[in-house]
C-alpha cells in the first residue's frame, strides 16, 4: 500500500468508521487520499473548512424498495440506490448499475470515482450513481420492464434535468432506459428529454454514446503510446468483458491496427488467434442477450472457450479491463508484466486492485485510472443533455470527434498535472489531482456548502 500524508490520515479514518464494511468505497478514497498528500504540500488552502472531510461524504444517500411482480405474479423484492455525491460543477451525474452485487458501498464507490471523472471532463456535470442488487440475467423483457417502471417510481421524485441525470451502467443500456424514461415522462407529465442519458435516438439520444466509453478508452491509450513513441499498430490486445465498453474498444483497436484475441464474460474467456469477429460478438451479446461461450459455436476456425479462466492469463501488450471492480489482481498483473505488457487502461471502473496498479506502475508498464480512461461514456452523456438542452441532433461524425477532443484533454491534463506535481508518468495522481482541483475549487468559491 502506497503511504498516506499524515494530514489527511484522520480523515482516511473518518471515512473508514463512517462508512465501516463498505470495502470499495474504502479503496476508492484512500487511492484519492494517497495522491493528495502532494497538494495538501502545495496548497494548504483545502485544508480550510474541511473541503477534503466534505468532499468524501456524499451530499445525499438514497435507498429504496423496489417491490415488482414477476412472471408467475409472484411478488419480488428489491433494494434501489441513488447517491447523490458531490453537486459543486453541475447537476448529479452518473449510471444506474443493476446487479446482484450492488450495495450501498459499491454505489458510494462508484458515486466517489464519478466526481473526479466528471470533473475531468471539464463538463458540467456533478456525480453521482444508482443502481439495484436485481439480477437482471435470465428475466424476460416484460419482468425488465416492470422493475425499470417500478425503480422509477420511486426515483423519478429525486432526479430532474437540473437536478440528478442517470444513465447506464451494468445491467442497464437503451432497453432499460427506455422503460425507465416512460414512467418518468407519465409520473411528471412532461418530456423533459434531458432527465436521462443513454436514451435511444428516436427519442433524445445521443449518437456515438453507445460506443463512447470504448472508443473514449482507447483514444486515451492512443495518447499514452504517443507519449512513449509508439501506437497500436500490430499489438496483441486482450480486452475483458463483453458489454458495451468492451465491444466499441475491440473496435477502436481494431481500427487503430491493433489485433485483439480475447474478451470475456463472468464465465469465462474466448481466445481467438485469428483476431476477435466483432460482428459475431454483437450478435451474441446485443441481438441475442447470450453468453460468450456461444462464439465457439458459432464460429469456425481458430478459437477456443476456456471455461473458468482468467483471461489474463493471455499474452497481450496492451490490457484493458472492460468488465467489473477489482477484476485485475497483484497475481494477474504479475502474469501480464512476465507477458511483456506495455500498456493497461482501465474501461471499466475500478477493474485493477491497489496492488495491481502499484506492480504495473513499478515495473513502468503505462497505466491508465479508470476516472480518466473511461470518462467518455459520461462526457457524451453530457454531450446528450447539450443536444437536448438546445434541441439539436448532431452527426455521429460531429459527436465522436468531440469526444476526441475531449479524451485528449483528459490524457494531457492528467500528463501535465503528475508533472507538475513531480510525479511524471503517474496517471493515478494526475487524473487525481486534476479532478480533485476542480472539484475543490468549486467547492471552495460556493462557501460551506
Ligand atoms: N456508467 C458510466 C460511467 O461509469 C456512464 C455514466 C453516465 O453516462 O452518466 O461513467
Amino acid at each position: 500500500m502506497n503511504s498516506i500524508d499524515e494530514k489527511l490520515q484522520p480523515i482516511l479514518s473518518t471515512v473508514l468508521h463512517r462508512n465501516s464494511g463498505e470495502a470499495e468505497f474504502h479503496q476508492a478514497a484512500r487511492e484519492v487520499l494517497e495522491s493528495l498528500g502532494r497538494v495538501v504540500s502545495k496548497h494548504p488552502e483545502y485544508f480550510d473548512e474541511a473541503l477534503i472531510e466534505r468532499i468524501c461524504e456524499p451530499e445525499r444517500q438514497i435507498i429504496f424498495r423496489v417491490p415488482w411482480i414477476d412472471d408467475n405474479n409472484q411478488v419480488q423484492i428489491n433494494r434501489g440506490f441513488r447517491v447523490q455525491f458531490n453537486s459543486a460543477l453541475g447537476p448529479y451525474k452518473g449510471g444506474i448499475r443493476f446487479h446482484p452485487s450492488v450495495n450501498v458501498g459499491i454505489i458510494k464507490f462508484l458515486g466517489f470515482e464519478q466526481t473526479f471523472k466528471n470533473a475531468l471532463t471539464g463538463l458540467p456535470i456533478g456525480g453521482g450513481k444508482g443502481g439495484s442488487d436485481f439480477d437482471p440475467k435470465g428475466k424476460s423483457d416484460r419482468e425488465i420492464m416492470r422493475f425499470c417502471q417500478s425503480f422509477m417510481i420511486e426515483l423519478h421524485r429525486h432526479i430532474g434535468e437540473y437536478v440528478d441525470v442517470p444513465a447506464g451502467d451494468i445491467g442497464v443500456g437503451a432497453r432499460e432506459i427506455g422503460y425507465m424514461f416512460g414512467m418518468y415522462k407519465r409520473l411528471n407529465n412532461r418530456f423533459e428529454a434531458g432527465v436521462l442519458t443513454g436514451k435511444g435516438l428516436v427519442y433524445g439520444g445521443s449518437r456515438a454514446r453507445k460506443e463512447a466509453t470504448g472508443f473514449g478508452t482507447v483514444y486515451f491509450v492512443r495518447s499514452m503510446l504517443a507519449q512513449s513513441g509508439t501506437d497500436f499498430d500490430g499489438k496483441r490486445c486482450v480486452v475483458s468483458g463483453s458489454g458495451n465498453v468492451a465491444i466499441y474498444a475491440m473496435e477502436k483497436v481494431q481500427e487503430f491496427g491493433g489485433r485483439v484475441v480475447a474478451c470475456s464474460d463472468s464465465s469465462g474467456y474466448i481466445l481467438d488467434e485469428d483476431g476477435i469477429d466483432l460482428e459475431l460478438v454483437k450478435q451474441i451479446k446485443e441481438v441475442n442477450r447470450g453468453r460468450i461461450a456461444d462464439y465457439v459455436e458459432l464460429k469456425r476456425g481458430n478459437s477456443k472457450f476456456v471455461k473458468g479462466g482468467s483471461i489474463w492469463d493471455v499474452p497481450c501488450e496492451i490490457a484493458l479491463p472492460c468488465a467489473t471492480q477489482n477484476e485485475l489482481n497483484g497475481a494477474n498483473a504479475k502474469t501480464l508484466i512476465k507477458n511483456g505488457v506495455i500498456a493497461v487502461a482501465e474501461g471499466a471502473n475500478m477493474p485493477c486492485t491497489p496492488e495491481a496498479v502499484q506492480l504495473f506502475q513499478k515495473a513502468g508498464v503505462l497505466f491508465a485510472p479508470g476516472k480518466a480512461a473511461n470518462a467518455g461514456g459520461v462526457a457524451t452523456s453530457a454531450l446528450e443533455m447539450q443536444q437536448n438542452a438546445s434541441r439539436d441532433s448532431w452527426s455521429f461524425a460531429k459527436t465522436e470527434s468531440r469526444l476526441e477532443e475531449i479524451m485528449t484533454n483528459i490524457h494531457d491534463a492528467c500528463h501535465n498535472t503528475a508533472e507538475e506535481y513531480g510525479a511524471p508518468g503517474d496517471y493515478v495522481l494526475g487524473a487525481n489531482i486534476a479532478g480533485f482541483v476542480r472539484v475543490a475549487d468549486a467547492m471552495h468559491a460556493m462557501g460551506v456548502i
